[in-house]
Order: C-alpha cells, then structure tokens, then sequence
C-alpha cells in the first residue's frame, strides 16, 4: 500500500508547476534561486513574485554579485513587493553569505537559520530543495493542507506545533525537497482556502476533513484583533528651485533605509498641530491640503494629512532635494508613492 508521502510524489511527478526558479525533475536546484524566491513569495502571490525574480536574476546572477550591489538599487528593484525589511535581510544575508562562507550556502539547516532573514520555512525549504536533505517547510498552505487531512480542529496558531510535527511525519527521507513542493502545490493549486478541489487531490479518500465534510471550513484560526489607525502629516517642502524635500529613514525599523517625505511620528492619537508642527523640517507657515492618504500595513491602518510649505533657509536642511519628476530615481514606499500622487493632485 502506498504511503502518503507516495502519493504525493506520484502526484508531484506529473502535476508539478513550472515556475522560473524550479529546477527540471531530477535535477538539484539552485540554492540562490530557492532562497531568492521564498524570501520574495513571503507575503506574495508567485504571480507577482515571477517578474521580480526574473529581473533580479538578470541584473543580479548570483550572491557574489548581489552582495556588492548597492542597497539603494536592491530596494529599487524590490519596489511593489512591500514588507521592505526582506530586502533589506536580503542584501544583509547576500553580504555575509559572501564574506563568510565565500558566496556558497551552508548546507546545514541550523547554519541557515543564522543568517539574516532566514526563518524556520525558508531554512527548511532551501535544506530540502537545493541541498536534498531532510527538512519540511511548512507554510500557511502546506498547514491547510495538513489540518484538513488530519481534520485537526484546534484553531491555528494553538494548533501551529501539532501541524509541523504531523507535516515532518509524513516527511520522506527520500525527495524531502520534491515532497516539499508537492505539497505547496497542492495547497496553492487544489486545496485552497474556500474551496478544495478534493476530486483532484492524491489524498482524496484517505483525508479525515474530506470523509467529514468540513475540508472548506478548516483550519480553525483565532480571530484577529482589529488593526489600529495612526495618524500622522508628510510634510511637502520646496525650495525656490521648485525642488522638494526628501529623507532617508533609518536603517532599522518600518520601511527601513527607504526614501521618504520627512513626516510627523505616527501616531494612534488625533493629530493635534502643535505636536505635529514640532516635528516639521523647518519652523514655517504650513498650508494643510484638502483630504488624507490611507494606507494598511502588516500591524496598523495609516492616515496622512499633507502639510505644504516654501522653504525660507534651505542651506540649514538636511536632506536630499529633488524636483517630483524625478522621484522614480528613489526607492520610494508604496504609502509615499499615495503621498506624492495625492500631493501633485491638491497643491496650488
Ligand atoms: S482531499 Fe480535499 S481537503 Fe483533503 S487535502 Fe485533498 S484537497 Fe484538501
């Protein structure tokens, strides 16, 4: 009698997806094409991750080459993938992979999870698909997946140790990173969220949520808190070239290292303009545009109001000033991206 790892490689074998950073069957795959895209597919559909991996790799081939590019660029190339901290861990980890161990990757699990950006699914997976070892990613789909085949009801993330222990069970010493992408493809492809394809899936027959009947109901997951709201004022400086004030925010934290429009704090408290004004680049009558800039991050919603001013010392600003048509030569946030178009929109 088959296993149900069997089953899944026997699927695997002839319903695999081709995407650019696989390898043919049979063949190991690059560890820096692994990496590349997991840390891309974080928070991302492979849609939207293919463009991008394929435009990294024909500017930036292999890790040597990544590491000694300039941040600025890699931020640059990163934009519209949001969650900016990834390519940033991204560049991080291209450095020390290069310094440390020569531009090759370790091959060790716990060696990877050292390295910048790189957590349990990802470590996993680049163990299992480009070095063949035995390692199990596992991901919010491959948790569906496995939730629905043991009809684990314990609400997710309670039940996040019972479902790796159950998807490292099944794991096969053999074709760790082949039983590894089978399951993300079965979780991306037939097992989906609202409405598993059950007909079509290798384990159809042998899976308790599908015996039962609840397969679309599950996993159970606690409810998420409600997202707070921040409030904040971009602050549009000019000088009398016609140029606008930008700035770098530091490296650490919400969008990192990117370029922005100098900006109150954000804050959960309604805006009160003596604080935010405390913040401005330069002590000067502001003018408040009609409207406000909405914008969702991971933890929080954001609301900007944009506050406009001509500068009258701009020999004591620091920053960079650039003319707005020339904006796109900076990697601009997608939140500061709404700022400017909202900005051009209402000013004067
Ligand atoms: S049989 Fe249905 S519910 Fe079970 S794993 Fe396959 S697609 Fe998902």
């Amino acid at each position: 009698m088959l296993s149900k790892s069997d089953k899944i490689l026997a699927w695997y074998d002839q319903n695999r997806r081709h995407l650019p950073w696989r390898s043919p069957p049979g063949v190991r795959a690059n560890p820096y094409h692994v990496w590349l895209s997991e840390i891309m597919l974080q928070q991302t559909t492979v849609v939207t991750v293919k463009p991008y991996f394929e435009y990294f790799l024909s500017i930036w081939p292999n890790i040597k080459v990544l590491a000694i590019a300039p941040l600025d660029d890699v931020l640059h190339a990163w934009q519209g993938l949001g969650y900016y901290a990834r390519a940033r861990n991204l560049h991080k980890c291209a450095n020390f992979i290069a310094s440390e161990y020569n531009g090759l990757f370790p091959e060790d699990e716990k060696n990877l999870l050292e390295l910048p950006g790189i957590g349990p699914y990802t470590a996993a997976a680049i163990t299992a698909i480009a070095f063949g070892k035995k390692a199990t990613p596992v991901d919010g789909n491959i948790e569906r997946v496995v939730a629905r085949l043991f009809a684990v009801t314990e609400p997710i993330p309670k039940s996040k140790i019972k479902l790796h222990e159950l998807a490292c069970a099944m794991t096969p010493d053999e074709r760790a990173g082949d039983y590894a992408q089978a399951l993300m493809d079965i979780g991306a492809t037939i097992c989906m969220p609202k409405k598993p394809v059950c007909s079509l899936c290798p384990l159809s027959g042998e899976c308790k949520a599908e015996v039962k009947g609840n397969a679309g109901n599950l996993p159970n997951r606690v409810p998420k808190k409600k997202k707070p709201t921040r409030v904040g004022t971009i602050f549009w400086l000019s000088n009398d070239k016609g140029e606008i004030l930008l700035r770098r925010r530091p490296e650490k934290g919400l969008l990192g290292g990117m370029v922005e429009l100098p900006s109150s704090d954000w804050q959960e408290n309604s805006l009160t303009q003596k604080k935010t004004f405390f913040d401005a680049p330069e002590k000067i009558i502001w003018k408040i545009l009609p409207g406000r800039v909405r914008h969702t991050f991971t933890h929080f919603h954001l609301e900007l109001e944009i506050a406009t001013g001509q500068c009258i010392k701009p020999e004591l600003i620091k920053g960079i000033w650039s003319n707005a048509s020339d904006f796109g030569n900076y990697a601009l946030p997608t939140v500061m991206k709404k700022v400017v178009a909202h900005a051009l929109k209402y000013k004067d």
